[in-house]
This record gives C-alpha cells, sequence and structure tokens, in this order.
C-alpha cells in the first residue's frame, strides 16, 4: 500500500482537466492505497489574494470533488488551510529550495506573463507549498496531469537535500502518476494549450455545465477550413477535438469521424453535435450528484471535520519527526 496526494485549487469549478488529469486516477486508486485529496485554498491566493465568493468556490470544488466519484469512507478529503502543519512545512522546505531554480520554474514563467500586475513571492514558491502538500503525508504518488510534472521534479530535489543534509531517509521521492503511464493534457476548446479554469471564457467544459452550455461551448470550438487532402496531418485545433473526443466517445465514433477527416468529409459541425452529446452522457451522473450532494449541508460539514482531523492527524506525525531532526526544543 502506498500514501497518494493530490489536491485542486479552488480557483472555479473543477473541469474535464481536472477531472482526467487527477481525479480520475485518484478514484482508481482510492481503494488499495491510503489516500488524501485536499481543496488548495490556500494555493488559490496565489492567483486570487482576495477572491470574491473564497467560501462558497471551497465549497464547490468539496461538492464537485464527492460528485465524481471520491469517496470520504475510504479516502482522507480535507481543506488545505484545516491543517496547519503544511504551512509550517512550507515555511521550513522553503530554506531547502532555491530561488534561482522557483525562478526557472517553466509554470512560475507563465504565470508572472499572466498575472504580471501581481507577482507575489507565494507564486514563485508555489512548488514549495506543493511540495509540502505532498511530503506532510509522506506520499509516493501524485496523480496529477502533464502540466504538474516539472512541480514533483522540484519535490523531489527539495526531498533529496532534506534527506542528504540531515543523512537521513525523511521522506520518499514523490512521483507524478497516471494509470496510462503518459502524464494527460487535456486542450480546451480555444484551439490551443490547456483546458483550464483561467484560460479564458469557452475554454473549459465544466463538470456542472448544463447541457445548454455545454452544446454552446462545444459548438463555438475553433476549427479550420477542413481538410484539402487524403490523410493530411491535422492541424493543432482539429487534433485537440479528436483528443477530447478519445475522452468521452465509444471507439466506433471516433474511426468514423477518423475516416471522414482522412477522406475529407468530415463535417465540423456534426462531430461537434457528436462530441458535445457524448460529453454530456459522460457528465449527465456527475451533475445529478453535485445537485443531491450540494444540498446536504450537514454531510458537507462532518466529511470537512472528519477529513481535516485525519490530515492533522497524519501531518503532525510527519511535523514532529522534521521538527525533532532539525533540532528545534519542542517538538
Ligand atoms: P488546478 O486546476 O490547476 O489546481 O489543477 C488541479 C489538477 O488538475 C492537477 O493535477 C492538474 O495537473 C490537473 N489538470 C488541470 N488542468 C488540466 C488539463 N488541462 N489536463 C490535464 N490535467 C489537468
Amino acid at each position: 500500500m502506498e500514501t497518494v496526494v493530490s489536491g485542486i485549487r479552488s480557483t472555479g469549478n473543477l473541469h474535464l482537466g481536472n477531472y482526467f488529469g487527477a481525479i480520475r486516477n485518484f478514484i482508481k486508486m482510492q481503494h488499495e492505497h491510503r489516500c488524501y485529496f485536499f481543496i488548495a485554498d490556500m494555493h488559490a491566493l496565489t492567483t486570487h489574494p482576495k477572491a470574491d465568493h473564497f467560501k462558497e468556490s471551497v465549497r464547490n470544488v468539496l461538492v464537485e470533488y464527492l460528485a465524481a466519484g471520491i469517496d470520504p469512507d475510504v479516502s482522507t478529503i480535507y481543506i488545505q488551510s484545516d491543517v496547519p502543519q503544511i504551512p509550517e512545512l512550507y515555511l521550513l522546505m522553503n530554506m531547502y529550495a532555491y530561488v534561482g531554480e522557483l525562478e526557472r520554474c517553466t509554470s512560475f514563467k507563465d504565470k508572472i506573463r499572466k498575472h504580471s500586475d501581481n507577482v507575489n513571492a507565494g507564486l514563485l514558491t508555489y512548488p514549495v507549498l506543493m511540495a509540502a502538500d505532498i511530503i506532510i503525508h509522506k506520499a509516493t504518488k501524485v496523480p496529477v496531469g502533464k502540466d504538474q510534472e516539472q512541480h514533483l521534479e522540484m519535490a523531489r530535489n527539495f526531498v533529496n537535500r532534506f534527506n542528504h543534509l540531515y543523512e537521513k531517509e525523511v521522506f520518499p521521492e514523490p512521483f507524478a502518476f497516471n494509470f496510462g503511464n503518459e502524464l494527460v493534457k487535456v486542450p480546451g476548446l480555444d484551439g490551443s494549450g490547456k483546458m483550464g479554469k483561467s484560460e479564458g471564457e469557452g475554454n473549459a467544459v465544466f463538470l456542472a455545465d448544463t447541457p445548454e452550455v455545454l452544446r454552446k461551448k462545444v459548438m463555438r470550438a475553433v476549427t479550420d477550413g477542413g481538410p484539402t487532402e487524403p490523410n493530411q496531418e491535422k492541424p493543432e485545433s482539429i487534433r485537440n477535438l479528436f483528443q477530447l473526443m478519445r475522452l468521452v466517445s465509444t471507439q466506433d465514433t471516433i474511426q468514423h469521424f477518423e475516416d471522414t477527416w482522412n477522406n475529407c468529409t468530415i463535417r465540423y459541425g456534426d462531430m461537434k453535435k457528436q462530441l458535445a452529446e457524448d460529453m454530456i452522457l459522460f457528465t449527465d451522473p456527475i451533475r445529478e450528484r453535485i445537485k443531491e450532494i450540494g444540498s446536504n449541508e450537514t454531510y458537507l460539514n462532518k466529511v470537512i471535520q472528519e477529513g481535516g482531523e485525519k490530515a492533522r492527524e497524519s501531518a503532525a506525525k510527519t511535523l514532529k519527526e522534521v521538527r525533532s531532526i532539525i533540532g528545534f526544543t519542542n517538538y
């Protein structure tokens, strides 16, 4: 049995990228491993330092986690800020992270481009907080999307540096994990890049989107003028549509549109209609459960109370060990 940790920022509703990058793997793992799944409300502050509806967003993510299939009876579900040991470990790990390596991090460079009016220190040290999230439970596997690969590599660097300095195997090395081996990158509907909460209007398909909204978004997805010769290579926007189809459609459907692409008879309108209907079919049961779970305040409070307690218990053990190794008087 291994320890597994994964988290999602509470900066908006969950989308198909979150589902296929992180949640799907987690759901599969939760019955065989010791799993911790959290809502990263502290991480959310790096890009949204004073978010409107902060509490509501955390609650929405919790409801959507549960609706997607994370089972609080087998996994530990908690809110990051309910576990004070995480920010303490984060502070300590900052001493084992170099500014140069943090500045070179691709996601940091990306974020300073997108949030040039708010390049806060939290953005720079994001990978340190992420490392603390993982190693506080001594996790070895982290189900995440491809966008997190570099962060995991950095977490391993911090861990190895700490272990080496204190000549003790305090933390195991954590690795990004996906059952399909290759880490997943779910593309957005805007023709390039990845699906993301803050990538612009219409880019992401949310688990909570109504069928009407979902259809509209997919119908507006970026395409091109169509193939002009048989078996032509696909441009990025069309590759993305096929990639999305591979997540939710049947093999027959995918093959049908592959064939029409290859013989130049493809009609993007038909393909998008089919893709939208398959996405609706896929998200329907989740949407139903969102409604059901979202109206049960007592249940939600119980999940968060119990999850917080279990997470603090595990976190306290690790922190006690770390404080003692460093040489603090009280641990
Ligand atoms: P975030 O929404 O950035 O907090 O990401 C939470 C989790 O979802 C992380 O494990 C990400 O790797 C994953 N994720 C987010 N967007 C995508 C995407 N477009 N494709 C694959 N995984 C993603």
